[in-house]
């Protein structure tokens, strides 16, 4: 009993000490009544969160105080922001209601906690994630500290991670880099999209990660040397401008670095820009363009600069607001060094964007870019048309990317994301251009109606009243507004089309002395339609033979009915994967298990776009009609797969033993020296390794020759032994699984 009150004691201590750290955190100006709705708030939730513990085993309460600390220490945000992360939880995990906050604390906060509720994703399990994106999204553009006080909230969860089984934590991470992460590099959090891309390096790929952090750890004092030695000349001549600076060299983020090793195909020893140096000088706004371009001389005086790379973002900032002064020079030993230049202000703005920026409103006299970028949200939000899963792909194409921008014949301008169309140009002018669009002439010049816009171009488009949109078009824009408008107007057509498909059918049914009404429906569930709509369409397009189908039912009493329960036909089986399965000789040891259970009692099957072989990281994905499906954790779709359908992912694992078996395709390239390379490949792998060859194409062309080899693999160290063997063989140059 006295050990439960000293255990008692002490977190009650903790939890006022994690208070405490709040309090000390918070930078903004606060009155009694922030300060009193402060104290208010941490009451209310310690009383709430006061049975519940987080995973970790800690009092629930740290997880809100610490969210509401990131919010004041790390995001910039002040009291009101502060008192909505103490309550984010409380309305979902508690018996709190919205009606008491709102009571307590005025409407303001209560519809931000509501927002906040919400968008968490746990709230509404029916419903896809990309459905809680949406949501995320309305509730941004209600009042953006939602979505801010969410980044904190996903943040610390990301942090703490480590108490979470892993096909949890691999959910998690998919859902923030496919959602979180851009988001926060969109509203310029640049501090917390780059944690939120390590942490999920750090998860989806812990052996590439652990390998990485050991090699920059050991070229860490090197690397600072070299800094040192790069910086000394410009002190002396920065000092002479006679402005405060500061200057110091930045690593790059860990997963940037792998990025560039995994995308660019570089090896780390490769890589030299492993850091920046910044120079920030602390001048009045009046001064702040000068005074780069100063020291922008004063570098490039001491280092040669690549004039290719000079970046310029202080006379036209980046639409996420990030200002600054980029060039790389050539330091010694011939490196290249990345130099970046910028203000006080803007480099508040470059690592806390949004929040900082609110602070400099008005500083500088542009436009406000986050109002058009939020203005760009509102308009896909408005278009009723689209469902959830387009909504986002939208986004993504639309809102996270950068501008390009171009020209109307007369020279408006017009601005149009990144990666936008010839055809999205036409669109986005007016909806009856875009309809009628026949060709586009960029600069004069006819170009596809696909064509990608570039910066400068001046565009006209040449329309014809009898064009009108197909289907096909949609894959020649990227925008939400030329898709939604191109989808609507496929809509119309369908239901046009569709009108004679169901005066067809009328027809017909009454010939047989059918009620129209009932049997619609019927039909519809029966074939499997999705709408009406689809089905009268069918008919129409005659793709669905209505003669033929309709003889197989009877009719009684004005309905439709099947003659003998039997003729049901049976639902198709999904063939299984054609590249791998486990062999009938699946015998041995080597289990796979499903949520801790023997996969056996499942209907599963292995994914064909990852292969994936015992010993690979693995998950399994509830698929709409083929039973379960195991992918590779590395698997290119499952970022999407767990981010828009974490629901249905199970936790997979390998138990190992080699008694069973497995395909694995290799392709194998490397120098033809003449007949017989067949023979010592083979020879090399069936009789030394002693591994089984289910088939083996190979082709050669002026020296050079590809195969494909498929092979009976029992596990990934088998594998990895073959590939190193067939690796060290002469003339072979490359050997790679194929995924
Ligand atoms: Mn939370």
């Amino acid at each position: 009993m006295a050990e439960v009150q000293i255990i008692q004691e002490e977190e009650k201590q903790l939890i006022q000490r994690a208070y405490r750290q709040l309090l000390r955190s918070i930078k903004s100006e606060m009155d009694e009544e922030d300060q009193r709705n402060i104290r208010l708030a941490y009451e209310m939730a310690v009383d709430a969160h006061s049975k519940q513990r987080r995973k970790s085993g800690e009092p629930y309460i740290l997880h809100p105080i610490e969210v509401a600390r990131i919010c004041a220490e790390e995001i910039g945000l002040g009291p009101t922001a502060i008192v909505c992360a103490l309550l984010h939880d409380v309305v979902e995990d508690t018996d709190v209601t919205l009606d008491e906050i709102d009571e307590k604390f005025g409407a303001r906060i209560s519809r931000i906690v509501d927002g906040l509720t919400k968008l968490d994703g746990s709230y509404n399990k029916d419903n896809s994630q990309a459905e809680n994106f949406k949501k995320v999204l309305s509730t941004l553009v209600d009042d953006v500290r939602v979505v801010l006080i969410k980044m904190a909230d996903r943040l610390h969860n990301m942090r703490t991670l480590g108490s979470m089984p892993r096909h949890k934590q691999l959910k998690i991470a998919a859902e923030t880099s496919y959602i979180y992460a851009p988001l926060a590099h969109r509203l310029g959090l640049h501090a917390i999209k780059t944690e939120f891309q390590d942490i999920c390096f750090k998860i989806t790929e812990p052996e590439a990660h652990a390998e990485l952090s050991r090699k920059l750890q050991e070229t860490r004092r090197e690397r600072t040397r070299y800094i040192n030695e790069f910086i000394r000349p410009l002190t002396k001549k920065l000092d002479e401008i006679g402005v405060p600076y500061r200057i110091f060299g930045r690593p790059k983020a860990i997963s940037s670095v792998w990025n560039k090793i995994k995308f660019k195909l570089v090896t780390f020893e490769e890589i030299y820009d492993l850091f920046a140096v910044r120079i920030v000088v602390d001048v009045e706004s009046i001064r702040e363009k000068a005074a780069c371009w100063h020291v922008y001389s004063v570098v490039t005086d001491v280092y040669k600069p690549i004039p290719e790379r000079l970046k310029d973002w202080i006379t036209t900032p980046k639409s996420n607001g990030y200002e600054s002064l980029h060039t790389t020079v050539i330091g010694p030993k011939g490196r290249f060094v990345e130099v970046q230049i910028r203000t006080e202000r803007m480099d508040e703005i470059a690592e806390r964007g949004f929040a900082a920026h609110w602070k400099y409103k008005g500083v500088r006299n542009q436009t406000d870019v986050y109002e058009t970028w939020l203005e760009g949200i509102r308009e896909l939000l408005e278009n009723p048309n689209s469902d959830a899963l387009e909504f986002i792909s939208d986004f993504k194409t639309n809102l996270f990317n950068e501008e390009v921008y171009v020209y109307t014949p007369k020279g408006d301008m017009k601005v149009l994301p990144k990666g936008a169309t010839a055809l999205d140009f036409a669109f986005s002018i007016h909806s009856d251009i875009g309809y009628h669009c026949t060709g586009v002439k960029v600069n004069n010049r006819l170009v596809p109606m696909s064509y990608e816009l570039k910066n400068g171009d001046q565009i006209s488009v040449v329309t014809n009243r009898n064009q009108k949109p197909s289907e096909g078009w949609l894959k020649w824009v990227v925008t939400g507004k030329a898709k939604s408008k191109i989808r609507s107007s496929m809509k119309e057509e369908r239901r046009q089309q569709g009108q004679i498909g169901r005066e067809h059918l009328e027809r017909k049914l009454r010939n047989m002395k059918v009620d129209f009404e009932p049997a619609v429906e019927f039909l519809v569930k029966h074939y499997g339609f999705s709408s009406h709509i689809d089905f009268y369409f069918a008919i129409a397009t005659e793709s669905f033979d209505l003669r033929a189908e309709l003889k197989q039912f009877v009719v009684e009493a004005g309905r439709l009915h099947l003659p003998a329960p039997e003729t049901k036909p049976a639902p198709a089986e999904e063939p299984a994967s054609p590249v791998i399965r486990p062999q009938k000789n699946f015998t041995g040891k080597t289990r796979l298990l499903v949520g801790g259970e023997p996969a056996d009692q499942y209907n599963y099957s292995f994914a064909s776009c990852c292969n994936p072989l015992p010993g690979d990281d693995i998950f399994a994905f509830l698929s709409q009609n083929a039973g379960l499906k195991i992918h590779r954790t590395s698997c290119p779709n499952a970022v999407h797969l767990m981010a828009n359908y974490g629901y249905r992912i199970m936790k997979a694992e390998w138990v190992s033993s080699p008694d069973s078996t497995f395909v694995a395709d290799l392709k194998i390239t490397g120098i033809d020296d003449g007949p017989g390379i067949i023979e010592r490949l083979t020879h090399e792998i069936s009789t030394k390794l002693g591994v089984n060859i289910r088939s083996f194409n190979i082709h050669g062309d002026e020296g050079y020759f590809e195969g494909k080899i498929s092979l009976f693999i029992a596990n990934t160290d088998q594998l990895n032994m073959a590939i190193r063997t067939l690796k060290n063989l002469r003339n072979v140059s490359t050997v790679t699984r194929i995924e």
